[in-house]
């Protein structure tokens, strides 16, 4: 099969996420035949290297051979059975590992990102509502927050292209100044900022704390906003703040959960424990769809009682998925034999050595670094930015999705030093002639 036949195929039949489908009359979808490590080949014997991870969920490489090895051991033991009334090794052993990992337990799975977000907003409220607080029912969220699609969770997202639309279908939610450092006045320092951001949440909750159940924030990087980086102090003082008001404080590390920030959950950098941890994406290495929400034994034992309702309802078909926790397993097994986090704090450091003249290019700005993330602003950026960008990387063998005039790279951890090289050559050549 060759690439053009196959596109045909693919435009007739797949309705396409995230995508305005007339635009791929003049910008064709990449077919995608096999991956290997970073790379994704197509049918024509073209190769992209995922300089994304593929929105953001691979982390150790395409067909990793032990995610592989894993997943097809557990074929033959256990694809998947229901979790209400029935329970299997995967998902108890993911479930203490994930505890040891965050200190928080009990943890309750979804299925995506956006099912995660909606599971801590009903737990946010029922939790409220069975310690006799029913008039907490509103959520506050960070400006320029992305927490998911579905109604819920879009409700309490901040992206007017995502969000706008749909409005008459949306709770209203309350937005609060993101501390994303960006957004600092020139002298600023990134701390100061979040500390001025943080005297905005006190202020807000100062009024409507009596019906506010939780504070729901990205940790550390707003990966939706383009990447947009603030001082662990703001976690500190929200967490602080929200103790205040009684008000609980979800840490939706659905994008920088797993290492991507330099830590296994980003909230850590600011010793802090949130009352709800959402994980998705990584969690799984990008291999099979899965989350979890975890959360404190206060919630759960709030939950835990002699009345059916009072417990949480919640469920979806595919919770607790054998072969996905397995998955996950896998993930966790890599991250301890391989010692990811330190790991990548020596390829972080390399990268960004080999990114200097990157940042030091004259069209660039803001270049800024977390972990394993990096991202800069391309000034005088024309409109069509982000998809002749993308176009061009395409052709330089890079997989390269700018959101607005936001460049950023989020690579599996596997990436080499050639590989790195590659990638931030191949994008100075492309913000020169852009
Ligand atoms: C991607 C993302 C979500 C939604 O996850 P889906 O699996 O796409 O539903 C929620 N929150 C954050 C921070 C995300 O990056």
């Amino acid at each position: 099969m060759s690439n053009q036949e196959f596109l045909h195929r693919s435009l007739a039949a797949v309705w396409h996420p995230c995508t305005q489908m007339k635009q791929h009359e003049t910008l064709p979808l990449v077919p995608i035949a096999r991956g290997e490590g970073v790379w994704l080949h197509d049918f024509d014997g073209n190769r992209y290297l995922d300089a994304v991870s593929s929105w953001w969920v691979n982390l150790f490489g395409h067909c990793n051979p032990r995610i592989n090895a894993a997943l097809k051991d557990q074929l033959d033991q256990l694809e998947h059975v229901m979790l209400a009334g029935f329970t299997h090794q995967p998902v108890v052993e993911l479930s203490e590992r994930l505890s040891c990992l965050s200190g928080l337990g009990h943890c309750f799975y979804g299925s995506d990102g956006a099912s995660a977000t909606e599971i801590a907003l009903k737990m946010s409220f029922h939790y409220w509502r069975n310690s006799g607080r029913p008039e907490k029912t509103r959520f506050v969220s960070l400006q320029n927050g992305y927490h998911g699609e579905t109604v819920g969770a879009l409700s309490v997202t901040d992206v007017a292209l995502f969000k706008d639309v749909y409005a008459p279908l949306l709770r209203e939610s309350a937005q609060v100044p993101t501390p994303d450092w960006r957004n600092a006045e020139s002298g600023e320092s990134a701390r100061d900022y979040a500390l001025r951001c943080a005297a905005a949440l006190r202020a807000h909750l100062e009024r409507h704390h009596q019906e506010t159940a939780a504070l729901i924030l990205e940790p550390l990087v707003q990966g939706a906003a383009g990447m947009g980086m603030y001082d662990a102090e703001y976690l500190r003082q929200a967490r602080a703040i929200c103790d205040e008001f009684e008000v609980h404080l979800i840490a939706d590390e659905i994008a920088v959960g797993f290492g991507r920030t330099g830590t296994m959950f980003a909230h850590q950098q600011a010793g802090i424990r949130p009352d709800f941890l959402c994980l998705s994406k990584g969690i799984t290495g990008g291999y099979l769809p899965l989350s979890a929400v975890l959360t404190t034994d206060v919630v759960y034992q709030a939950f835990y009682h002699d009345d059916t309702a009072r417990g949480f309802l919640h469920s979806h078909s595919y919770t607790g998925n054998a072969l996905a926790c397995r998955a996950a397993l896998a993930v966790l097994d890599i991250f301890e034999q391989d010692e990811v986090i330190a790991a990548n704090r020596v390829k972080a450091t390399s990268f960004n050595t080999i990114a200097v003249p990157l940042k030091a290019h004259p069209r660039v700005r803001n270049f800024r670094h977390s972990g394993m993330i990096w991202a800069f602003e391309v000034a005088d950026a024309a409109p069509g930015f982000a998809r002749a960008f993308f176009e061009e990387g395409l052709k330089r063998s890079l997989l390269l999705r700018p959101i607005g005039s936001t460049v950023y790279f989020m690579p599996p951890y596997v990436i080499n030093e050639e590989e790195i090289r590659m990638l931030v050559a191949g994008t100075l050549e492309i913000v020169e002639g852009l």
